[in-house]
C-alpha cells in the first residue's frame, strides 16, 4: 500500500477534519484541514516549478506516461480508498482508476500544433503555443479521481503546474493519488491541498494563478467566476446538469430498459450527465414505468465493498437531505413513487432507487438537479412538446433520444440544446471528444485537444520572408 506522505506544505502542520464512510455514516479517518494562509507558499512553489516543467516537452511525455503506470500499479489501493470515502461499488472504483490512468496516457502523447498563417501576405507568420503558469483545479466528490485527472492531465501536458483541491467529502483518495504521482513527477509540479471552506474560495481568488478550472455546482461556479475576475485568470467551469432523455414512439422498451436505468442510476445518480428527467410517449408510459420500477426494486443496494452491491449509498448528508427533500416535495405535489421514494433503514446514507410518476412538470425535482437515485418520468403527447420541455431548463450539459429509427432519432437529438447528445445511449464519452455544457452548465471546453488548448496561450511570431 502506498504510504500517504504528508503534503509538501511547510508550516506548523494542519489539524485534521473527519472523513466519513457513507456506507456506515461513521468517520473513519481524518484529512489535513489546510488553512488559506498556507496557499502563498504552495503557489509560490508551483510558480517556481513551472520554469523547469514547461521547458522540456519530451520529459513531460515521459513523466506523464510514468504517472499513468504508477496509477495503475496503485490501482487496488486507490479503488478501495475511493469506495470507502465515496461509496461507489468497488468495480466502479476500479473503472474510475483505469479512466484516470487512461487520461494521463492520452494527454502524455498529445502535443499542440504549430500552425502557419497563410493569408497571401509576404510574411512568415506562425502560431505557436505557450503554457500559462500555475493552474488552480477544484473538483467535486462524485468522481474524485477521474475529474481531477480531467483537469491536471491536460494542464500538465501543456506545461503548466497544478494545485489541486478535492472536495472535503473525498480528500483521502486524492491525497493518495497525489502521493503516487509525487514519486514520478518533479517536485511541486502537482500539489494536492485539502481542507474545508474557505480554502477553495481563497484558492480561486489567489492572484498567482493564470487559469482556474472548476467542476461543481452552478452556484459555486458563479462564485468561482466572480472570485477569479479579480486576477483576470482564465476560467473553465464544468457545472451541473439536468439531462433529459426523450423516448420516441418506435422505441423497443425491453431492449433499452437496462441501459436507460443505468444511465439514470449509475453512481447512485451522482453523475453530472446522468439522465435526470425522462420524457415518454403517453402510449408507452405504463410500460416504461413498469420496466424501470421493476429494475429499481430489484437492484442490489449496499456497501460498495460488498461484491454483490450494484448501487452504493448517497455520498454525504447534505446531498441525502437534498434528494430526500426533492422527493418529498414531488410526492406532496401529487407525484407517486412507482419504486422507492424513501431512505432505507439502517446505518449509512442509503436511499431507495426511486421512480417518480405523475410528477408536475414544474416540480423542483424536474426543473432542478436532484443528483441522486431519483428519476421523474413524464408523459408527452407531441414530440414538439417533449423537445420544448427537454430544452426548458437553465441547464444544457447532455441529452439523449431513444428509438429504433436511428436517422429520425438523430434528427430529434440535433434539436436538443446541450453540449453532447446521444442516440440510444447516455453519458458515453471518449477521451478524444470536446466536453462542454451550454447555458448554465459550463464555460470553456475540456476534453480531447480542446482540453489541451484550453491550457495554452497562442503566441504568434511574425517576420518578413526576406531581409
Ligand atoms: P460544489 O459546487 O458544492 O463543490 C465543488 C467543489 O468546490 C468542492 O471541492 C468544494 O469544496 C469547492 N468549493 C465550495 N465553495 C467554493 C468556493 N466558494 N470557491 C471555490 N471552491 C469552492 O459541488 P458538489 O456538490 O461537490 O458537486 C456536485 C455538482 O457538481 C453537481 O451540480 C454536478 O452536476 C456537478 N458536476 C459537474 C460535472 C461536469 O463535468 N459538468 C462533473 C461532476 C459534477
Amino acid at each position: 500500500m502506498p504510504t500517504i506522505e504528508p503534503e509538501r506544505v511547510p508550516g506548523p502542520g494542519a489539524a485534521g477534519f473527519p472523513v466519513v464512510d457513507p456506507a456506515t455514516g461513521e468517520a473513519y479517518d481524518e484529512a489535513p484541514d489546510q488553512q488559506p494562509g498556507e496557499l502563498d507558499t504552495v503557489i509560490d512553489r508551483a510558480q517556481r516549478a513551472w520554469s523547469g516543467w514547461r521547458a522540456d516537452p519530451a520529459a513531460r511525455t515521459t513523466a506523464l506516461r510514468a504517472a499513468a503506470d504508477a496509477v495503475e500499479a496503485a490501482g487496488e489501493d486507490l479503488a478501495r480508498s475511493l469506495t470507502r470515502e465515496q461509496g461507489k461499488p468497488l468495480a466502479e472504483s476500479h473503472a474510475e482508476v483505469a479512466r484516470t490512468a487512461a487520461r494521463l496516457r492520452y494527454f502524455a502523447d498529445l502535443a499542440p500544433r504549430t500552425r502557419p498563417i497563410d493569408d497571401g501576405r509576404p510574411v512568415r507568420s506562425e502560431v505557436r503555443w505557450r503554457s500559462l503558469g500555475p493552474v488552480a483545479a477544484i473538483v467535486p466528490w462524485n468522481f474524485p479521481l477521474q475529474l481531477a485527472a480531467a483537469k491536471f492531465a491536460p494542464a500538465l501536458a501543456a506545461g503548466n503546474t497544478v494545485v489541486l483541491k478535492p472536495s472535503p467529502f473525498t480528500p483521502l483518495t486524492t491525497r493518495m493519488l497525489g502521493s503516487v504521482l509525487a514519486a514520478v513527477l518533479p517536485e511541486d509540479v502537482l500539489t494536492v491541498v485539502t481542507g474545508r471552506e474557505p480554502l477553495g474560495a481563497r484558492l480561486v481568488s489567489h492572484p498567482g494563478f493564470r487559469h482556474v478550472t472548476f467542476t461543481g455546482s452552478v452556484s459555486t461556479g458563479r462564485a468561482v467566476a466572480r472570485a477569479a475576475a479579480a486576477s483576470l485568470a482564465r476560467v473553465t467551469l464544468e457545472l451541473g446538469g439536468n439531462d433529459a432523455a426523450v423516448l420516441l414512439d418506435d422505441v423497443d422498451v425491453e431492449r433499452i430498459a437496462d441501459r436507460l436505468f443505468w444511465a439514470a442510476f449509475r453512481n447512485c445518480g451522482q453523475v453530472c450527465m446522468a439522465v435526470k428527467r425522462l420524457y415518454v410517449p403517453a402510449r408507452l408510459y405504463a410500460d416504461v414505468v413498469e420496466a424501470l420500477a421493476q429494475r429499481a426494486k430489484t437492484v442490489a443496494v449496499g456497501p460498495g465493498l460488498d461484491p454483490a452491491t450494484e448501487l452504493g449509498p448517497v455520498n454525504n448528508v447534505p446531498q441525502l437531505a437534498r434528494v430526500e427533500g426533492l422527493t418529498r416535495q414531488a410526492l406532496a405535489d401529487g407525484a407517486r413513487a412507482a419504486a422507492g421514494g424513501h431512505r432505507l433503514d439502517g446505518p449509512g446514507y442509503f436511499f431507495a432507487p426511486t421512480v417518480l410518476v405523475d410528477v408536475p412538470p414544474d416540480s423542483p425535482v424536474v426543473t432542478g438537479e436532484q443528483f441522486g437515485p431519483v428519476l421523474p418520468v413524464l408523459p408527452y403527447r407531441s414530440l414538439d412538446e417533449a423537445v420544448e420541455a427537454a430544452n426548458g431548463t437553465g441547464f444544457g450539459l447532455g441529452g439523449s433520444v431513444w428509438g429504433t429509427d436511428l436517422d429520425r432519432a438523430e434528427a430529434v437529438a440535433e434539436r436538443l440544446d446541450c453540449g453532447t447528445a446521444w442516440v440510444n445511449h447516455h453519458a458515453e464519452l471518449s477521451l478524444a471528444q470536446p466536453f462542454a455544457g451550454v447555458k448554465d452548465s459550463g464555460v470553456g471546453v475540456a476534453g480531447g485537444p480542446w482540453g489541451l488548448y484550453g491550457n495554452l496561450q497562442p503566441f504568434v511570431v511574425h517576420r518578413p520572408r526576406e531581409a
